[in-house]
This record gives structure tokens, C-alpha cells and sequence, in this order.
């Protein structure tokens, strides 16, 4: 079993065999984890929710449901959720862009940075920022079609844990967003904390 903590606002990435399980968890709780896969021996195919939610007939990674690729190959399966199904699938990462959005300035560290050098890291230029599953992240879909992201309630120990279809390249990002925006809140209120990444 490999073990790998991914350090608070950091990113990594992590080759991931097929039939191998990951199991992300957020020790403290309440931190969103983007989460990015690559096919190991073509990484032009990643892990796509926009393909995805149209086979499951869910916006949300559910246990049991298939993951797949934008060539609509099954990449991962979701085995076990350990965080109530509070997971998202819509938020693109967020980049330098976005906090400069929110009034932020100066450099800002990011998922789609952390993506970048994770992969960069093994290898692989990223020019593309692929849509990310955003696992123990609350967003909600209000009836009059309102987007929303309420306080997070997952709690520290959660987890999310996915069997692997094909050979795979994994990156999972602890979302850095810490900015007080009024009724978006991402993580938890005393900023960005580290996630636990087991493979076996
Ligand atoms: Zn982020």
C-alpha cells in the first residue's frame, strides 16, 4: 500500500494501476479535493463528468457509478462513499483567474497550477485544464436552476474510494480557495488543510 499526503493548497500525482483501489480522505474535513485522472498511456484521454453525467443521469458521483473518459471509456468506479455523496461535478478548477475575479492580488496558488506541476512532475505537459470531479465539495442545483455552494459539512475522516478500469495517471489537488465570498463557501472556514491519498 502507498501512502501520500498531499499537503495543504498542493497538488500531486500518482500512476494508479488497473484494478488498484484510491482512497481519498480529508483528515480534518471539509476540504475540497479536485481530482483529475489520465488514461497512463495516452494522457490526450482524461476523466470527463460532462461525459460522465450523462450516462449516470446524476450530477453527482455516486457509489457504484462508472466514471469516464471524454472518449467515453470507463476509467474509474466509484466503490465506496464515505462523505454522504457531498461531492461536485460542475466547478471548473479554479486558477489565477478566478481569485483575481474575487478582488484577489498578487500570485494566487490554484488547482489548475497544482495540476500543472503535478503532472509536470511526471513528465506530461498539461495544456488543457480538464474538468475536475470536485470530491467532498457542496454545491447544489436549486429548482429555478440557481447554482449554489452552502457551508460544508463533511466531516474530518471522510472519504471517497474508486477502483481503477484502465492504467491511470491520478492528481488530486487540495482546493486552495480561502477567499470570503458571501454564500460560496468551499472549504472550511480556517482555510485550505491536507488530504490522504492510499493506493493498494
Ligand atoms: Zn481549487
Amino acid at each position: 500500500m502507498t501512502q501520500i499526503v498531499v499537503p495543504a493548497s498542493e497538488g500531486r500525482a500518482v500512476p494508479v494501476k488497473v484494478g488498484q483501489r484510491l482512497r481519498i480522505t480529508t483528515p480534518k474535513g471539509a476540504q475540497a479535493a479536485d481530482f483529475f485522472a489520465y488514461n497512463a498511456e495516452n494522457v490526450g484521454e482524461w476523466l470527463s463528468p460532462n461525459h460522465t453525467w450523462v450516462t449516470t443521469f446524476c450530477v453527482k458521483p455516486r457509489e457504484g457509478d462508472t466514471l469516464i473518459s471524454r472518449f467515453r471509456r470507463p476509467m474509474l468506479k466509484i466503490v465506496e462513499d464515505g462523505a454522504k455523496g457531498v461531492h461536485d461535478m460542475m466547478i471548473a478548477a479554479c486558477d489565477q483567474f478566478r481569485y483575481e475575479f474575487f478582488g484577489h492580488h498578487g500570485p494566487h496558488a490554484s488547482c489548475s497550477e497544482n495540476l500543472c506541476v503535478a503532472m509536470r512532475r511526471l513528465g506530461h505537459q498539461v495544456d488543457v485544464i480538464p474538468q475536475p470531479i470536485n470530491f467532498f465539495t457542496n454545491t447544489k442545483v436549486e429548482s429555478d436552476g440557481r447554482f449554489v455552494s452552502p457551508p460544508n459539512p463533511v466531516p474530518p475522516g471522510a472519504y471517497v474510494e474508486m477502483e481503477a478500469l484502465m492504467d491511470l495517471i491520478c492528481v488530486v489537488s487540495s482546493c486552495p480557495f480561502d477567499l470570503p465570498v458571501e454564500g460560496w463557501t468551499i472549504n472550511a472556514g480556517g482555510g485550505p488543510t491536507e488530504l490522504i491519498v492510499d493506493i493498494e
